[in-house]
């Protein structure tokens, strides 16, 4: 009798641990096929997002912020796995953006 109920608070257990963490993993599959930024994306183009900072437009005035060895590497918004050439931001839902890049809502990582 307890050896059952053993095994049923055990399968209960995995029952109840599965749906978790199959939503991580989902996400992370998601996170690691969204498309890419587009630069030209209205948003994108609103916070002057470049995939290589040296294309910025300097006669932008949103673009007078970016110094250099800023990057959407060392930003605080920036999500997903060190040393991936495109990674998730949490600006960009749903998109992932160039390690290499920038947008003038730039912010270092704490
Ligand atoms: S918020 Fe940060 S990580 Fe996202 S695009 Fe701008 S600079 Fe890159």
């Amino acid at each position: 009798m307890e050896k059952n109920l053993t095994r049923r608070t055990l399968l209960k257990t995995i029952a109840a641990a599965l749906p978790a963490s199959a939503v991580v993993l989902q996400q992370e599959a998601l996170a690691a096929d969204a498309p890419k930024l587009d630069p030209n994306d209205p948003t994108a183009k609103a916070l002057v997002y470049v995939e290589d900072p040296a294309n910025l437009d300097k006669s932008n005035p949103a673009a007078a912020r970016y110094q250099a060895g800023q990057t959407c590497d060392n930003c605080i918004q920036i999500q997903g796995d060190e040393g991936a050439a495109y990674r998730p931001c949490g600006i960009f839902p749903g998109k992932v953006v160039a390690s290499a890049g920038w947008c003038s809502v730039w912010a270092a990582k704490p």
